[in-house]
């Protein structure tokens, strides 16, 4: 029921998703041959087992395809199969396949058997044309030139020839109707088969050609159609008629009817036609891309493609919402840059090699290098209201076109500043074209040209989007982000918060002002100046996104390398205003009919919607379009998962609904695929055995799962699929497999009982043997213990010397960071402390000073004419003078007094409670101790002398105004003569 309900869901998509009117050669198209896997390019027959595989019949065998490899069943690998010439494939109604060979009878196979009917069965030839099995279990078939045979479940066979009342004995097709009579096609007439009554002739006389019926096909609503060697009939009561008169009287050969209503009807000579529930009449043939014109078999699988099997190959065409315009329909090059509408409504498309004009469904011009154009590759396209054409070219500037006619072009020769590749186009509101090049963005207005550079402030030179907004300001997008040109002046665009997006694609504005920017880490929507953007966090399947479309419906749409995402603008906005978590887009490819999912950008338009509100995608294997209208129902199934193939140690099994397998089965290998023909190589797989597995394990597209060191017991294979890049999740229905592991003699449970028993006895037996070895034991462990502890008691004196030494290490390795302390804090050469450690002092003193009240003052001391001690005697000189002065200082001044050399030869003095007379004081002391200093030890004949600024911290808000206040009157005293202090 369930499966019904889906395929009827299917059904009814696939109408809604049917574009009217659609010519067959915008179908999506794909060929296999004998290079693919095919083992012969004939396809005779094609048919769909319930289990979802498909079936081809060839000259070379029978073959199964399971969306990924032709699985080939011959004569070779199944001996029951006594002819490789498959003529038909029929499924019965149990599900049984019934294949009908060339000369080898009929075979069928049920549930992983075959059974094969040959002439010692009772058939009147092995030379088979068409076998069906019935609802009863008889067996029909229509040989090559003795008539017809059926044989009963009993195995009764009962001929029917010229003899009994056929018109011929050569018989074609068959066709079990719904009421199970049976239907015949032959070479002179149709004949039908009401139980047992004698078999009723239709030829001639009721409607039919005076010809061979090649095949029989009974449709979905219960019409029978003839395809005979003069056209296609249907049965219309109890006479035939010809279908169409617009149809070629050419011979049919196979017949079907699509889910949208089409007959699709396969010829001889003219290839396959499709003749619309309209009565328009459309085809496909060689030239367009059929293998071959000579279609043997149609048939139309459950996700409502259609197959086609060829002389040359197999080809299948399926009515995807993209259509998809390339080479194959007359464009110059698969490889599409840029697409714009024109005035008259004609697409203009951009490629790699020319440029095409497209109108009315097909491409009615194409201008090339050879037209006049200065290159080939266009990469931007801009249409003007006079019908004419800019057209920006990779390497040779930029061109307008009239009338297939280059009226002007510009480039750097002749003036354009920045280069010759032109990659964005735009109209500014003054009248002025905008023009973004590899190396600037040009404004060009009134014939002058005028640089836009990243001198000017543009983040990058290369131009990828051009955008002029309502107000006039031209949006630019670079390879480094985006900026607005506002009144002839540069404006960036700060999108490195947002998620860092560098490449800036495409704007799209709305008519609120609001902007949508495609950049290389998702959406950005840009709004009163405010940025904020959609990533991969909000949802979105990948973040390099070339550009934005509105489709008026609702929904913005964003190309990328990974297809077309359709996000409503309803999510977009609820996940910006924090309502919502992600976006939830619709993800569209190559299943789609996109011809490639690459989809360009950094030049363009590269995406657009038409006139006729049409979108178009450039990309990699052409231009796509899509009309959103048609997809509003459009949402894909996920095929079901067959296991193919079970393998237990290395043996396979036959397929079964439930598998026993024998004890001491150990090791499970299964095979599954899921059987979708429109995405095989996007499902996913996920499995678990249930009594091994905890959870489902993942496994990407792998398609086999192996499980060893398997016990006795119940096991369940569970397998489902998804399709992730379709935004399909995991498909609930999982296909289900149940295995039994029969359990060896010994993994019983009585046997069981009776070992625990055994081993009970065993167990008494040995604890007394144990029991009376164990004291000898105990003895001797005595003795072992006593050593032991000896032992250990001269390691713990060795352990406890170790330890002594390592505290003494530490003691050593403390001192000397002590002393590496002090040093950091003490001047070297003088011994005093130094200006950092006073620094210190003076911070900590000075707010004791201001919380307790107290006086402070300060002192600033400097050797006068220093340094020509170190000219006239020498540097040690010098050294041994700092380190005297630095002695009579220490002892001038009194003790609590605390000096420093504050640099140089420049010394510091703190006086603690200490007012600034009593400073004053003390600093002349010292100053004339210094100026009594005999100096002839180390500078004979010197005088040493020293000016000095004392102050004390009445006034001062903080210790450093103190320290610059000594300073200036350091000063002071040196412009003063020196040898002073002043205070
Ligand atoms: P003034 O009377 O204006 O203070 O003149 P000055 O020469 O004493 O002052 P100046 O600042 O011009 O020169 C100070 C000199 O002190 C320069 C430098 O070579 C010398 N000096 C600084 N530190 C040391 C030291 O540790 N040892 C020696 N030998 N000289 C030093
Ligand atoms: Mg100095
Ligand atoms: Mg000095």
């Amino acid at each position: 029921m369930r499966r019904f309900l889906a395929l009827l869901a299917l059904c009814i998509l696939a109408a809604g998703a049917h574009a009217a009117g659609k010519p067959v050669n915008a179908y999506f198209r794909e060929t296999w041959t004998t290079r693919e896997g095919l083992p012969h390019n004939q396809v005779n027959a094609i048919a769909q087992t319930p289990d979802g595989y498909l079936w081809f019949g060839t000259w070379e065998g029978l073959v199964r395809y399971n969306g990924l490899e032709f699985h080939v069943i011959d004569r070779r690998n199944t001996p029951a199969l006594r002819d490789n010439g498959i003529r038909s494939i029929r499924v019965a109604p149990d599900g049984a396949l019934v294949i009908g060979t060339s000369r080898g009878g009929v075979s069928v196979l049920r549930k992983g058997a075959w059974r094969t009917y040959g002439k010692r069965d009772g058939l009147a030839q092995d030379e088979v044309m068409d076998a069906v099995l019935d609802a009863k279990g008889r067996l029909w078939v229509a040989t090559e030139s003795a008539g017809m045979t059926r044989i009963d479940a009993d195995g009764r066979a009962h001929q029917y020839n010229q003899a009994t009342g056929l018109p011929t004995n050569i018989t074609f097709g068959l066709v079990r109707d719904r009421d199970d009579t049976v239907w015949l096609s032959s070479a002179a007439g149709v004949v039908r088969f009401v139980g047992d009554k004698a078999p009723v002739v239709y030829n001639e006389d009721d409607g039919l050609p005076d010809a061979p019926i090649f095949h029989l096909e009974q449709m979905a609503d219960g019409t029978l159609y003839a395809g005979t060697e003069r056209g296609a009939y249907r049965r219309v009561g109890e006479r035939f008629e010809l279908v169409s008169t617009t149809l070629p009287a050419d011979g049919v050969p196979s017949l079907v009817r699509d889910n949208a209503g089409d007959l699709w009807v396969g010829t001889i000579n003219h290839g396959l036609l499709r003749l619309g529930a309209d009565g328009t009449l459309d085809n496909l043939s060689s030239q367009k891309g059929l293998p071959n014109n000579r279609v043997a078999a149609l048939f139309v699988d459950r996700e409502g493609s259609l197959w086609a099997g060829t002389n040359a190959g197999l080809l299948r065409l399926r009515d995807a919402p993209f259509t998809t315009f390339n080479t194959e329909q007359g464009l110059s090059d698969d490889y599409v840059r840029a697409i714009v509408q024109g005035r008259d409504r004609s697409i203009w498309i951009g490629t790699s090699r020319g440029l095409n004009r497209w109108k009315d469904g097909k491409v009615v011009d194409v201008l090339t290098s050879a037209d006049g154009l200065p290159g080939d590759s266009i990469l931007s396209l801009l249409a003007e209201n006079d019908d004419s054409l800019w057209v920006g070219t990779y390497v040779g500037g930029l061109l307008r076109l009239r009338d297939r006619k280059v009226v002007e072009h510009y480039d750097t020769a002749s003036g354009l500043p920045g280069s010759n590749q032109i990659r964005a186009l735009a109209h500014g509101l003054d009248g002025s074209l905008w023009i973004g090049t590899s190396r600037g963005l040009v404004q060009m207005k009134d014939g002058k040209f005028r640089l836009f550079g990243s001198a000017a402030g543009l983040p990058r030179d290369f131009v990828l989007a051009l955008h002029v907004a309502r107000d006039g300001a031209v949006w630019v997008g670079t390879a480094n982000g985006a900026a607005r040109v506002v009144d002839e002046r540069v404006e960036p665009i700060d999108l490195h918060r947002m998620n860092d997006a560098q490449d800036v694609f495409d704007f799209h504005e709305d008519g609120d002002g609001t902007v949508w920017i495609a950049t290389d880490r998702g959406l950005v929507r840009y709004r009163n100046g405010q940025v904020a953007s959609i990533g991969l966090a909000q949802g979105l399947p990948i973040d390099t996104l070339f550009q934005v479309v509105d489709d008026q419906a609702g929904s913005l749409w964003l190309t990328s390398n990974r297809g077309v995402l359709r996000v409503a603008r309803r999510d977009a906005e609820a996940v910006l205003a924090g309502k919502q978590r992600t976006v939830n887009p619709d993800q569209f490819g190559e299943p789609d009919g996109l011809a490639s999912s690459q989809a360009n950008g950094g030049s363009g338009p590269a995406a657009i919607r038409d006139a006729q509100g049409r979108l178009w995608v450039a990309t990699a294997r052409g231009a796509a379009m899509v009309d959103p209208t048609v997809l509003h129902s459009y949402r894909r199934q996920l095929a079901p998962v067959v296991i193919e193939q079970v393998i237990a140690d290395d043996r396979e099994l036959p397929a079964q609904a439930k598998l026993v397998l024998p004890p001491g089965t150990r090791k499970l290998e299964f095979h599954y695929a899921g059987l979708s023909f429109q995405m095989p190589r996007l499902l996913r797989y996920r499995y678990r055995l249930e009594g091994v597995d905890a959870g489902w394990n993942e496994r990407g597209n792998q398609r086999v799962a192996q499980y060893t060191n398997l016990g006795p017991g119940k096991y369940r294979f569970l397998v489902s699929s998804s399709a992730p890049g379709l935004g399909q999740g995991w498909n609930p229905d999982a296909t289900a497999l149940e295995i039994e592991i029969q359990p060896q003699v010994w993994q019983n449970a009585w046997f069981m009982a009776a070992c625990m028993a055994a081993i009970a006895l065993l167990v008494f037996f040995y604890i007394r043997w144990r029991t009376r070895s164990l004291r000898v034991r105990a003895i001797e462990l005595e003795r072992v213990v006593e050593e032991r502890t000896r032992d250990l008691r001269e390691q713990t004196s060795r352990l406890l010397v170790a330890d002594e030494e390592k505290t003494r290490l530490l003691h050593q390795l403390q001192d000397k960071s002590e002393a590496f302390e002090r040093q950091a804090r003490e001047d070297a050469l003088t011994g005093l402390q130094n200006r950092r450690s006073l620094d210190e002092g003076l911070a900590r003193a000075y707010e004791a000073a201001v919380r307790t009240q107290q006086p402070l003052s300060f002192a600033l001391l400097d050797i006068d004419n220093f340094k020509r001690i170190n000219d006239e005697y020498s540097h040690a000189a010098g050294d041994e003078a700092l380190r005297e002065v630095a002695r009579v200082l220490l002892e001038s001044l009194n003790h609590d007094a605390l000096l420093a050399r504050w640099g140089g030869e420049e010394f510091a003095v703190l006086f603690p409670a200490t007012t600034l007379d009593q400073a004053r004081a003390r600093c002349e002391t010292a100053r004339a101790a210094i100026e009594a200093l005999n100096c002839d030890a180390f500078a004979p004949g010197w005088r040493m002398t020293l000016s000095g600024g004392v102050c004390d911290r009445t006034g001062f808000a903080h210790h450093e105004r103190l320290v610059r206040r000594a300073d200036q009157l350091l000063y002071e005293a040196k412009r003063a003569g020196r040898n002073r202090i002043v205070g």
